[in-house]
């Protein structure tokens, strides 16, 4: 007898499982990661099957109703890791659940494309004088059947097109015998438009051959484990993905290689297209429902085996796993800013323990967490020192902006040094890439009498100044004024308001000013909004139609133009001001980064990181290209002051629109939890967050400090359940925390 009970979580929020009984004709049917509908309460919910019983604790139970699913969604591996999740990230086990599988493929109604197609019934010789009959009766049909009589097979949707005839029509040719109609799955493809050539793989470098070969040492090992692959800007790293996922195929099983969701330009997508084909699904943010919901189809299916995309790719239904790659593994934009906080690079390191499977890491600046790791021989380091090709890593110098504002009698946004290096790449022919990691035209409206700065009535936030709408902008909830003519503190008036600061507009308004005739585009959040709008400016960058692009953090990563031979940093400081503890971490890595895009040709690359900070250590470092100084240096101060990755830190975010109720609500909670904890966890706060307000709400926040998240993850997800919140009140926790604000 196939089991009886099925235990069900559904998709009402309770962080709960409830067993149901399987009426005699779904026994056999409803398996693990069957998707189920359920009498819940005085309603109806779906629900997804975790686990199976002969037997239930519980009484009178309720029995399915119907299952919504052919196939299961998840299988037992994959339920293990989305209570791992919901464990470790003290996150409801419904979301754990909603996190592995996406939307497209979990919710009602999910299903694939179908549409009638029209063909020729096969030897079907029409007897004579039956098509002038039919001609004169009815043309569509007829106009319809000869053309069928050229193309053999047409889709309704066509035929209707050309001849306008209907579904109806096409029914009755059927009846006749003449055509045979059908109903097809259409893929919904995102590639549709684009073709990309094929690709052979390159002879590998010599440290390239060495990473592939402890790669592979690894994912033939019986218990593979984790490598590091800690190469320079431009070692490639990429080719050496491609090499292993191609070795996971060769030995008959698949791979998922995740990327920020920043470096999924086309450019990303094209070359594991160009390498693999067919197999190859994307899965990210940009992909409709429909596309989305085939892809995943693809790869449950077999038919797609390689899967490039961002954070939730790491979910994919590959069967077997052979590789996973994280590339740019120290990118925050791993970590997933709702309910279940996960981290994609943790989880998959998680994932190739519990699949077997080696994880590859890969990164020019390794995050400290991941490098610690490899230092103290958990994962497996693999070094990449040196360009593809000798390529020379670029020259950078650092500008000391005190001393350039001393000589030009007051601040200016670019230096001497720098416009003199844009005017040399410019007679040359070659590009120049300017970062600065802040859009807008000006970062604060701020009054010259009393100092007073606007500052946006929903946020706790100074507005930022943008030139062409000449309007203030608050970044964190996107609203939107006018600049006022005189200053708004009422006890001051005075007109002449300042903007003061820089963003990218700015940066673009010298730029031109200086260099009327150059081309000059700008790439940030601002500029591209529009679907596609990015992928336009990085295409004209490549065809060589802009000489100069400003940009921010977008245009910092994984691009890769050979042309670019100049990069310039405005503000390098603007990253170190941050109140984080990171924030050393976070402009060693970006500095890395976007010098890692000069040079990338044949012609040596050159930096310049412009910064009132010039001996900071994590400025030293990234000119010297140094990694491991700035890795000793910056490990120690975290052991001394015992932040991550020496303990384990957690947020509680408390959020509302009444101060004194958020206030008194995370109070309550931190004494509840107290009592709770182990001695061995530090509390702290809860205070007002950085971002002390935002979008009309304020924020409070409470810190949790242990060796280990299994001090406190359990006490805290109890707590999370049973915690009754004040109305208006809603509590978050981030398991490693990498945002503080
Ligand atoms: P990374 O990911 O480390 O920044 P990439 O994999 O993008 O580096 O490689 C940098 C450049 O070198 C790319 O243009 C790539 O096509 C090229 N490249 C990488 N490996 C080889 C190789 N073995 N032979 C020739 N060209 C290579
Ligand atoms: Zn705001």
């Amino acid at each position: 007898m196939p089991p009886a009970i099925a235990r069900i979580i559904t998709e009402i929020a309770l962080d709960r499982e409830f067993d149901y009984l399987i009426p005699a004709e779904l026994l056999g049917r409803v398996r693990i990661g069957s998707v189920v509908n359920v009498p819940f309460g005085r309603r109806r919910a779906r629900g997804f099957v975790t686990g199976l019983a002969d037997r239930s604790d519980f009484p009178n139970l309720k029995a399915i109703e119907a299952i919504a699913t052919d196939l299961p969604l998840f299988d037992e591996q994959m339920l293990r890791l989305a209570r791992w999740i919901a464990d470790y990230y003290a996150a409801p086990f419904e979301s754990a659940i909603a996190a592995i599988l996406p939307a497209a493929v979990r919710r009602d109604g999910a299903k694939f494309k179908e549409q009638f197609v029209a063909r020729l019934a096969g030897g079907a010789a029409l007897p004579p004088g039956e098509e002038e009959a039919l001609a004169k009766k009815s043309p569509r049909q007829a106009a319809a059947l000869a053309l069928l009589k050229t193309r053999l097979e047409m889709t309704a949707a066509a035929l209707a097109e050309e001849t306008g005839i209907s579904l109806d029509g096409l029914r009755s040719l059927e009846k006749k015998g003449w055509i045979v109609l059908e109903k097809d799955v259409v893929r919904r493809n995102p590639h549709a438009r684009t073709t990309v050539l094929p690709t052979s793989a390159p002879p590998l470098m010599d440290e390239q051959t060495a990473a592939l070969a402890a790669i592979r040492r690894e994912m033939e090992s019986p218990k593979p484990g984790v490598v590091l692959l800690h190469g320079v800007t431009g070692s490639g790293k990429t080719e050496v993905y491609l090499a292993a996922i191609r070795a996971a195929l060769d030995a008959g099983k698949g791979a998922i290689a995740l990327v920020p969701e920043i470096a999924l330009t086309p450019q990303t997508m094209e070359r594991f297209r160009g390498r693999f084909g067919e197999t190859v699904a994307v899965l990210h943010s940009h992909l409709s429902d429909g596309e989305r919901h085939d892809e995943w189809q693809r790869i449950a299916s077999g038919r797609a085996r390689v899967v490039v995309g961002a954070r939730s790719a790491l979910f994919a239904p590959v069967r077997p796993l052979g590789l996973l790659v994280v590339d740019e593994e120290h990118e925050p934009a791993y970590k997933q800013d709702e309910a279940p906080r996960y981290s994609a690079r943790d989880v998959a390191v998680m994932r190739g323990h519990l699949e077997g499977c080696a994880v590859v890491l890969g990164s020019a600046t390794p995050s400290l967490e991941s490098y610690r790791h490899a230092r103290e021989g958990k994962y497996r380091l693999v070094k990449m020192a040196n360009r593809v090709d000798r390529r020379v890593m670029p020259a950078v110098r650092v500008v000391d902006m005190r001393i350039e504002a001393e000589k030009a009698g007051g601040a200016h946004l670019l230096s001497q040094e720098l416009i003199e290096a844009i005017r040399l790449r410019l007679s040359q022919g070659e590009q120049t890439m300017l970062f600065l990691n802040r859009r807008g035209y000006a970062t604060t409206v701020m009054c010259p009498v009393c100092g007073h700065v606007e500052t946006c009535p929903n946020c706790s936030v100074k507005m930022t100044y943008h030139k062409q709408a000449e309007m203030m902008m608050c970044h964190v909830c996107g609203s939107v004024r006018k600049v006022p003519s005189f200053c708004s503190n009422p006890e001051c008036r005075a007109p002449n308001i300042k903007m003061a600061g820089v963003g990218t507009q700015r940066v673009e308004a010298a730029v031109k000013k200086i260099f009327p005739r150059a081309r000059v585009a700008r790439m940030d959040s601002d500029t591209t909004g529009a679907k596609d709008a990015h992928a336009k400016i990085l295409g004209q960058f490549r065809r060589g139609d802009i000489d100069i692009l400003i940009g921010t953090q977008m245009i910092a990563k994984g691009l890769d133009f050979p042309n670019v031979t100049l990069v310039g940093v405005i503000h390098a400081d603007l990253s170190l001001q941050m109140p984080d503890f990171r924030a050393a971490e976070r402009t060693f890595q970006l500095l890395t980064q976007v010098a890692g895009r000069a040079g990338r040709g044949d012609v040596p690359g050159e930096v310049f990181i412009q910064t009132y900070a010039p001996f900071h250590p994590a400025v030293q470092s990234a000119r010297n290209a140094d990694f491991e100084t700035f890795f000793d240096q910056e490990i120690e101060m975290r052991r001394e002051m015992r932040y991550p990755p020496f303990t384990r830190l957690t947020t509680v975010l408390f959020r509302g629109k009444e101060e004194a109720a958020v206030d008194a609500c995370s109070k309550d909670f931190a004494a509840k939890l107290k009592e709770k904890l182990p001695a061995a966890v530090r509390l702290t706060g809860p205070a007002p967050a950085p971002l002390a307000k935002a979008k009309n709400q304020f924020r409070a926040q409470l810190m949790l400090w242990a060796a280990s998240t299994r001090d406190y993850s359990p006490a805290l997800r109890e707590l999370l359940k049973s915690f009754r919140a004040p109305k208006g009140v809603s509590i978050s926790a981030n398991v490693d925390a990498l945002s503080l604000m």
